[in-house]
């Protein structure tokens, strides 16, 4: 048998099911595309992210004599023209969760019979079945604690597939015409505090576990303390698979509380999954219906200042500045600036989530678009509007003693702990409250309890508009 793996968010050799069956049945060819006609991943972040990975992903391949074999172009067409140029019998991949990946597939599926050649979808590549509706029903599920805890009963974890134990190539492809190069020099880009590839994505998880797993449920909110696992970027190229992580977590001894937390937080990337796959629109527009009529404001300067680390709020802003430095922000720290967006300054999520899509490492269309609704208000599951973070004080309690914003703000670090989230006030208020601007950083872009009443006037209109 000659077959096609085509590898599309799972950049993987362990556990990847087409790859374990197409390997097992003989000859194959290991095909990337970049796609530009899928309008999801922006040349961002994620995507230099993924070139890097590809380069690794094709090291890999090369142990057994095979490669990578990289495209640019549409999808459907270039599988078809290389699976006939090669002779291939099957294309092998796992099935994609947005309405753009499905679309495609049906494309291809038609494209790849004409040419005579078979397409295997083997599953999606997620914990549990992200098309499952709601128990006893045809919708899907809306409430995440009753999703979690029906899928946690109802699937054991399947065990990951060990990575196949070779890989043998066709006889001779040679260069395929429209094949590139898997890394160019210039693509050779630096990642502060990450490696990219499936050799980095386990000895992440490895340190997580023996580092920061026990203690990951009291102290994951805390942004100065970086508990968390960081495996987001991997996990969104599809470096290590979810199965395996929650296989190593059961193996893991520690705390019962923490490995709990930690299968919940993935719990939620699967709900977020769930949603994309019934709610294929989730990703401009929003899952309650009525939002669709919200009223935004198209504050330029107000939303560039945001995207500048620059709103004069510091826990917003470092966060702002993490993403920008680093391509990636702490969890704590999107919820409370992607809130600030929202709500403080009436920024439409939509805007917000787009820039997200650009910059983090780790974007994922599933969890970037639930997560931006349950912070505007308008997901199924999502916090109440009127339950408004205050920036100041989430900056208090999660980073008390300043140490998350004198890292991304060093204008900054002189300031006692007690003024470090509160550094200058608006020059509106009175002479005697106002400080001096510490180094240039600027005062807030807005009064905290203003913008925070206007929000709460746009929401009770968006209320009274609804029949
Ligand atoms: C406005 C906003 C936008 C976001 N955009 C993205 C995005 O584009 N891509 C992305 O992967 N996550 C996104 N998240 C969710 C979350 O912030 C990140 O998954 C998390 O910070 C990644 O860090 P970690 O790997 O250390 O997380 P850990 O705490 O170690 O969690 C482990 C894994 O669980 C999953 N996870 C954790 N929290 C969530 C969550 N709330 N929703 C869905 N999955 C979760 C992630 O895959 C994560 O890697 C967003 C959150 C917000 C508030």
């Amino acid at each position: 048998m000659r077959s096609i793996v085509w590898f599309r968010h799972n950049l993987r050799l362990s556990d990847n099911r087409p790859l374990s069956l197409a390997a097992k049945e003989g000859g194959v060819l290991p095909v990337y595309v970049h796609d530009p006609t899928l309008s999801l991943f922006p040349d961002g972040a994620r995507q230099r992210w993924r070139k890097r990975s590809l380069v690794e992903l094709d090291r890999s391949l090369r142990v057994w004599g095979n490669r990578l074999h990289v495209f640019s172009g549409s999808s459907s067409e270039i599988l078809s023209r290389v699976a006939v140029r090669v002779r291939a019998e099957k294309v092998y991949a796992f099935r994609g969760l947005t309405g753009e990946d499905r679309a495609l597939e049906e494309r291809l599926e038609r494209d790849l019979m004409n040419a005579g050649v078979g397409l295997h979808l083997t599953g999606f590549d997620t914990l549990y079945p992200p098309d499952l509706a709601a128990e006893g029903r045809s919708s899907p599920w809306k409430i995440f604690t009753p999703y979690h805890r029906f899928c946690r009963q109802a699937f054991l974890p399947e065990l990951p597939l060990p990575a196949p134990s070779r890989v043998d190539p066709l006889p001779s492809p040679g260069r395929l015409e429209g094949e590139e190069n898997v890394g160019e020099a210039e693509e050779v880009v630096a990642f502060v505090g990450f490696e990219p590839g499936e050799a980095g994505a386990t000895s992440r998880l490895q340190e997580f576990l023996e580092d920061s797993l026990t203690g990951y449920a009291s102290r994951r909110d805390f942004p100065g303390e970086a508990p968390t696992s960081r495996l987001s970027p991997h996990l969104a190229s599809g470096e290590i698979s979810v199965r395996e992580i929650v296989h190593r977590l059961q193996e893991s001894n520690a705390p019962r509380k923490d490995r709990e937390k930690f299968l919940e937080e993935l719990g939620w990337r699967e709900f977020s999954a769930h949603l994309l796959f019934f709610h294929p629109e989730m990703l401009g527009e929003p899952l309650k219906k009525e939002w669709a009529t919200m009223e935004w404001t198209s504050d330029e300067a107000g939303f560039l200042a945001w995207r500048e680390g620059r709103t004069g709020v510091p826990f917003v802003d470092a966060g702002m500045r993490e993403l920008s430095k680093t391509g990636w922000m702490h969890n704590r720290v999107r919820m409370v600036a992607a809130s600030f967006l929202v709500k403080n300054l009436g920024v439409s999520w939509q805007s917000g989530a787009r820039w997200f899509a650009e910059t983090l490492l780790d974007y994922d269309p599933a969890n970037n678009a639930a997560s931006w609704q349950w912070v505007a208000g308008c997901g199924t599951d999502a916090a109440p509007f009127f339950r408004i973070f205050n920036p100041v004080l989430q900056g208090q309690r999660y980073d008390p003693h300043g140490d998350y914003v004198r890292r991304f703000l060093p204008e900054l670090t002189a300031l006692s702990d007690a003024d470090i989230h509160v550094p200058r006030k608006r020059s509106s208020s009175p002479a005697s409250e106002r400080s001096a601007s510490p180094n240039g950083y600027p005062e807030p872009l807005v009064d905290l309890s203003e913008s925070r009443e206007a929000a709460l006037r746009r929401y009770r209109r968006l209320r009274a508009s609804v029949p």
